[in-house]
């Protein structure tokens, strides 16, 4: 079957086609500016040219027609009509407590996505409308939701209630949900499969390191723990957010910089991080190269994304009564040796180490640490496009 995967944001929409059979990435794209001046569509087959066209988009539905058109396209297509898809995933950010799991899109989740949305105000629209639209132009074929919150519905209540009054839990679901659960779920099971265990017999912790970035501790199976909190915004520092804060700072900043909580809550999610802490960029590459030109401010920061790591990996550890596995993954994580490097100096107490010259691989999936470290730690690059169509392919045939 060929599935079409969507994740959809207020004005993007990225895709992918994927071959469920031979798990290859048939033809990928981005279209941006979606009901801006200058919306833009990069549309990329397997082996071919990356091409990029301006072309007016004033809506997320004219988006999914452009799409259709690229994939069916006599020179860049890679299928002859829209009937060789058999099904749409989409990629939802926020379930609630509704969605422990991928579920086949009707009316009743679609109402149940929309309820979420007070969770995921910047998100769950989008999602929804990216759902709408790809309905509109292909009705027929099944769709299925895979969200960024179910695979942490396990963590127990103990790892998911705030220390607030428990009538704002009861009240509006104010508790721990965490996100990037696709990755978290895929990279753990995979890390298992290399090793040839079960991960139902593996405590491990996944460092997903990307633009956003966020730990789980995943418990023969099951997230138990994951720091991202009822947002994205709490955990480690990111790209540009700001990770765990005392909360306190939302209001002492409100009052002396003259701003509404929700103008520094934004302050906090976009312009904090790598990006707020440095004044230079939110992308690491950035931050290394500042860092090889002796800017020791870009060297504070590495230090304290490192630093935040560590502590959770710690957290964790405790959480789950020991580890017998650590993998990073994502962007920074996949990538980037010498932040490894600089983490894995807080797992030393675990008897933990890592090889450095197994630890120079970037992009692919390896063990990095020594044979006789107490603990495994390894690179498993994340692919949640893959993992939705596998999803969506469970769901539907
Ligand atoms: P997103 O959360 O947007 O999916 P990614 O997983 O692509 O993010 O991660 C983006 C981050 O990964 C950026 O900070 C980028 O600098 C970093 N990154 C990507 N490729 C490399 C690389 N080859 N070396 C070092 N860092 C990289």
């Amino acid at each position: 079957m060929k599935v079409l995967v969507i994740n959809c944001g207020s004005s993007s929409l990225k895709y992918q086609l994927i071959d469920s059979k031979t798990e290859e990435v048939l033809a990928k794209g981005l279209c941006e500016r979606i009901g801006i001046d200058g919306s833009m569509i990069t549309h990329q087959p397997a082996g071919g040219e990356k091409k990029t066209e301006e072309i007016p988009m004033p809506d997320h539905t004219e988006a999914v027609k452009l799409v259709i058109e690229r994939l069916t396209d006599e020179k860049v297509g890679v299928i002859a009509s829209l009937d060789e898809i058999g099904a749409v995933g989409h990629r939802i950010v926020h379930g609630g407590e509704s969605f422990a799991g991928s579920v086949v899109i009707d009316e009743n989740v679609l109402n149940a996505i929309k309820e979420c949305s007070d969770l995921a105000p910047l998100h769950n629209p989008a999602n929804l409308i990216g759902i709408d639209s790809c309905r509109k132009i292909m009705p027929n074929v099944p769709m299925v939701a895979v969200f960024d919150t179910a695979f942490h519905q396990t963590m127990p209540k103990k790892a998911y209630l705030y220390g607030l009054p428990y009538e704002y839990y009861e009240k509006y679901k104010v508790r721990r949900y965490g996100f990037h659960g696709t990755s978290h779920d895929f990279v753990s099971k995979r890390a298992a499969e290399i090793l040839g265990k079960d991960r139902k017999d593996l405590r491990i912790i996944v460092c997903h390191m990307g633009n956003g970035a966020s730990v789980s501790a995943v418990k023969y199976g099951e997230s138990v723990d994951t720091s991202m909190g009822l947002t994205p915004l709490e955990g480690l520092i990111m790209g540009t957010r700001s990770g765990d804060l005392d909360p306190a700072i939302i209001g002492f900043l409100a009052e002396k910089e003259n701003l509404t909580a929700s103008e520094v809550i934004d302050i906090c999610n976009k312009k904090s991080g790598i990006y707020g802490m440095t004044g230079i960029s939110s992308d690491f590459r950035d931050l290394l190269k500042a860092i090889q030109e002796g800017n020791e401010q870009a060297k504070v920061v590495r230090d304290a994304y490192a630093y935040r790591v560590g502590k959770y990996i710690g957290a964790y550890t405790a959480a789950m009564g020991g580890v017998d596995v650590i993998v990073f993954t994502a962007g920074i994580g996949e990538n980037n040796s010498m932040i490894r490097g600089c983490i894995g100096e807080y797992m030393e107490f675990l008897g933990t180490k890592i090889d450095e010259e197994k630890n120079k691989v970037a992009g692919e999936e390896a063990i990095i640490s020594t044979d006789d470290s107490k603990v495994t730690v390894m690179v498993v690059p994340t692919n949640e496009e893959l993992a939705i169509a596998r999803e969506t392919v469970r769901l539907t045939e």
